[in-house]
């Protein structure tokens, strides 16, 4: 195993929690979302609604591709990520990783995936002697990111992990240590910064295009259907955390930060949580925070599951304005500038971030590219992300360090 030796550490993060995931499969589609005894577990869940799978595999396009396993065979994997890869230079699915055997089988058949690359949760500490697997893809709930970015290392392979990269910036903090023991590379699936709309707002920024800084505004949010945490597991706390910010929330919460081109120096934040209403009975329905930041501009950040869909940047200047609207969606991406250079911007096809991720970790992975979204810019985020929480709890602004760690 990459020549540091097969420790105990290395073994009992290469097991994780097989022995709850087994169980949890054998009880079938309906079982609970997490082990009731123990914390989060993976656990097989049923074929996403609409999930469609490819007429014909994608083809492998270089001798140097990169071989992923995607672990967690969700929405988002099989109805975004997994048919991007068909666009991706130097990337291509070698492996899935799943706790339901009818959806390996179904998705392995489409993806032309050979049936001893198809792990289970179980299965998956094999995956340390599996040449083709260079980077794991790690597409579970937020609250599973931790455990399985930690046991892909022990693994040996490079990991790739949905947003928010964790529920707490001590997760981050595990996960960047365990990428360090592997010497390994960690990247983080912010997409925005893959996406040609967003990289000409930063190019803008930086060439002060809206004059200096003021104002920044971001809303991200949508109305839940009635569900529950047994049911759904963004919002079960164990999975989730406290629901809409680290969701939706992140995207502008990033924008904010690539926008504004500095860290706030003070935070106040609330949330919002109906009584009675089981989509909230462990997460946040609303969280709204003001950021003041060194410059003088100053934030704010909204973001709910529980309003009409929106998903907007607005940055104001002293000469200007910058107006996206959407603007982090898959798609339909739209951003003008006010004042005076006023015009519509297009940008470039938005759907180039999916697979522009994935070539970025094959570059970082092959040729020592440095990576955009490391490790290091998820565990700022949470911190900010807790810096929200503590000053909401606390009902008091929260005064910040460079790092994003609360000043005590
Ligand atoms: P999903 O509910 O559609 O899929 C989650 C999958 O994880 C399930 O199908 C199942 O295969 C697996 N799983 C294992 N253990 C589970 C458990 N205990 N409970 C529920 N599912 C379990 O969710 P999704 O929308 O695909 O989200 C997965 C990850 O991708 C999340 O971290 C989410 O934040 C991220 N995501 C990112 C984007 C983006 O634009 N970058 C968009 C959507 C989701």
């Amino acid at each position: 195993m990459d020549g540091h030796g097969v420790t105990r550490r290395r073994l009992l993060e290469l097991g994780g929690g097989v022995t709850a995931a087994s169980l949890a499969l054998a009880a079938g589609p309906a079982a609970a979302l997490v082990q009731s005894r123990g914390g989060a577990r993976a656990i097989g869940q049923r074929m996403p609604q609409g999930a469609e799978l490819p007429a014909t595999p994608p083809r492998r396009k270089r001798a140097d591709s990169v071989g992923f396993a995607i672990v967690g065979l969700g929405g988002y994997a099989l109805n975004q990520m997994m048919p991007r890869f068909a666009e991706a230079g130097r990337a291509h699915i070698a492996a899935i990783v799943s706790g339901n055997a009818d959806k390996l089988a179904r998705v392995g058949d489409a993806y032309g995936i050979p049936q001893n690359a198809r792990y289970s949760y179980e299965t998956f500490g094999n995956i340390a002697s599996d040449r083709r697997v260079d980077a794991v893809y790690i597409v579970l709930p937020s609250g599973l990111h931790a455990d399985w970015t930690v046991r892909a290392f022990a693994a040996g392979k490079h990991v790739f992990c949905e947003k928010p990269m964790a529920l707490s910036s001590a997760e981050c903090e595990r996960m960047i240590a365990a990428s360090r023991r592997a010497n390994r590379k960690l990247m983080i699936a912010y997409r925005s910064h893959f996406e040609p709309h967003n990289l000409q707002a930063m190019e803008l920024m930086a060439q002060s295009a809206v004059g200096r800084t003021r104002l920044l505004r971001t809303e991200q949010s949508y109305r839940m259907s009635p569900t529950s945490p047994r049911e759904n597991w963004r919002v079960n706390r164990a999975l989730a955390g406290g629901g809409p910010l680290e969701d939706l929330g992140i995207y502008g919460l990033q924008a904010a930060l690539y926008l504004a081109r500095e860290m706030p120096e003070s935070i106040s934040a609330s949330t919002f949580r109906p009584a009675g209403d089981p989509r909230f009975s462990e997460i946040f329905a609303s969280v709204a925070s003001q950021w003041r930041f060194p410059s003088g501009a100053v934030a704010q950040l909204a973001t709910s599951y529980d309003s009409a869909g929106t998903n907007f940047v607005h940055v104001r200047g002293t000469d200007g304005a910058l107006i996206m609207d959407p603007a982090t969606n898959y798609s339909g991406q739209r951003m003008r500038l006010e004042g005076r250079d006023r015009r519509e911007i297009e940008a470039g096809d938005p759907l180039v971030q999916f697979a522009g991720q994935l070539d970025h970790l094959a570059d970082a992975i092959r040729d020592g590219a440095r990576i955009r979204t490391p490790g290091e810019m998820g565990l700022r985020d949470l911190r900010l992300i807790e810096a929200i929480y503590a000053s909401a709890a606390s009902g008091r602004t929260v005064g910040l360090k460079p790092d994003g760690t609360v000043r005590s």
